[in-house]
């Protein structure tokens, strides 16, 4: 279904009805989609997760791996398990690897946009890491990418942003730079000016989300779906002289000292001091049916970003299994109406929008002559479309870390679209704080972590975006 919707920026919480992905038609026979769904909620439980998205799922693991019980761990899901971004992406684990850094150091200096830079490259190695020791059947397939510029301008803006972050001293030892000719013979795309390679990798994320909670489900966590947070409200003092936090949610209120905001796009809904901050804007993505030239020998043996401007980009990546291509839309669009570019702001993702869907479907078919419309067979081509909630982040970095002013809680959200790259070491991060440990501990860039003073700082109106 499309849809004619006016924008929104207050968050409120996730709709009801959510449209299916790719990923979630593909995954409907997992046990706990629906789990608990008309279970009371515990009138106490120590840690209370909310949201069951990689980063719901990942905190979780990794507290349980830290040593707390999973028994004394509750998640809160609003609607079906994990059925928010992490259900709903491109399936890109992508890196950035030099791009932004000429926007992160404007907004945070060289010596954090150089550990951004670095922080996205070790995540992809991290996830790489753990699906191969877990033996995680997401699909995941670490490959290359190209960063495919497709103006001159564009190979212009990346050519500044590769030397700026080489002459600061970042790695740029696994890029590889093609022009003209060669740029077009590696990536297949006839428009190409220059394109950029460097190691990244796809995946099949709502089965790598679905992993993570049927492994902490096993260890004796409960996961409570269609079971939104209604409230975080202080309630007095634990015997330990902890703060307790009452969570309520239509069904009963439980009673916690560790509260944790895994709501990324959502966090301002229970986080108000968030508001502004993180902003919700819906994202859209497509499934194609390759031709016989997409298809078994000849499949796009890398992923791509074809890229027009900062902002103007189509996000490609062919799928090992099956051979399906998913197509990301651009998160902004100059040749989109008003109305198609205002969709973005909705939190509706119970319906697509049917121009940002031909613009890239045509963007694909020209960018790839052999996906032309006219010659595909009936059965090849556009075979679904959806839309899911991404968190932008007016300073273009995650909020990681306690929440000043409400003791015992803490958030991981705001991961502006790019979360793959960034969830598989924040995750991780929040947990290693929740158990004692320091920010340095974590590993984490220092801009990363919510602060009163960074809040202080965007208050003012620092702003910028690379994505
Ligand atoms: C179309 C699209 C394409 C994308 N493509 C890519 C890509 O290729 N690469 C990439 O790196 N990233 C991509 N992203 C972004 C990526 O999916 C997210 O950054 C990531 O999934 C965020 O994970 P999360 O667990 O923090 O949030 P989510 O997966 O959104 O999980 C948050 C969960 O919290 C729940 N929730 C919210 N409020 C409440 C509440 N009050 N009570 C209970 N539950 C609540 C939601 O229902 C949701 O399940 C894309 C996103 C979209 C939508």
């Amino acid at each position: 279904m499309a849809d004619n919707l006016e924008p929104r920026q207050d968050p409120g919480l996730p709709v009801p009805n959510p449209c299916v992905s790719f990923w979630q038609q593909t995954t409907r026979s997992f046990p706990y989609l629906n789990v608990n769904k008309d279970e009371p909620v515990p009138t106490e439980s120590k840690y209370v997760i909310i949201g069951s998205g990689i980063s719901g799922g990942l905190t979780t693991y990794e507290l349980i791996q830290g040593g707390v019980s999973a028994s004394d761990i509750i998640i809160l899901e609003a609607r079906e398990a994990a059925s928010g971004a992490s259900s709903r992406n491109a399936g890109h684990v992508r890196p950035d690897a030099f791009r932004g850094f000429q926007v992160y150091k404007q907004l945070h200096g060289k010596e954090q946009a150089l550990k951004i830079i670095a922080n996205e490259k070790l995540v992809f190695e991290r996830v790489k890491e753990f699906t191969e020791k877990h033996n995680v059947q997401c699909d995941f397939n670490p490959t290359t990418t190209f960063d495919v510029c497709m103006t001159s301008e564009f190979a212009d803006f990346n050519a500044r942003s590769f030397k700026q972050y080489q002459d600061a001293g970042g790695d740029v030892s696994h890029i590889k730079f093609y022009s003209g000719e060669e740029a077009r013979r590696v990536t297949r795309v006839s428009q190409a000016v220059a394109a950029y390679e460097w190691p990244a990798g796809s995946s099949h994320p709502a089965k790598l989300a679905q992993w993570l909670l049927t492994q902490c489900i096993a260890q004796g966590v409960k996961l409570y779906t269609h079971c939104p947070a209604l409230s975080v409200t202080k309630s007095g003092t634990s015997p330990a002289d902890s703060v307790v936090w009452e969570i309520s949610t239509p069904r009963g209120t439980t009673k916690a000292t560790t509260v944790i905001h895994c709501t990324n796009a959502f966090a301002p809904y229970l986080l108000p001091q968030l508001t502004t901050f993180i902003t919700p804007n819906r994202a859209q993505a497509h499934a194609f049916v390759p031709p016989p030239s997409l298809s078994a020998a000849n499949i796009l043996p890398s992923t791509m970003s074809l890229r027009h401007t900062l902002k103007h980009f189509y996000s490609v990546a062919q799928r090992r299994p099956d051979g399906i291509i998913i197509l990301g839309a651009p998160i902004a669009n100059p040749k989109l109406s008003p109305d198609a570019a205002l969709a973005r702001l909705t939190t509706n993702d119970g319906v697509y929008n049917e121009e940002v869907r031909k613009d890239c479907v045509e963007n694909f078919e020209t960018t790839f002559e052999e996906a032309e419309k006219g010659r595909l067979r009936h059965g090849e081509g556009l075979l679904h479309t959806w839309t899911g909630i991404v968190g932008m982040t007016t300073d273009s970095v995650p909020f990681v870390g306690r929440v000043e002013g409400a003791e015992g809680q803490w958030v991981c959200a705001g991961f502006n679209g790019h979360g793959m790259a960034r969830i598989f070491t924040c995750a991780p991060g929040v947990a290693k704080l929740i158990l004692g440990g320091s920010w340095a501990d974590t590993g984490l860039p220092e801009c990363f972590e919510i602060t009163q003073e960074r809040l202080e700082k965007l208050q003012k109106g620092v702003s910028g975006s690379v994505f």
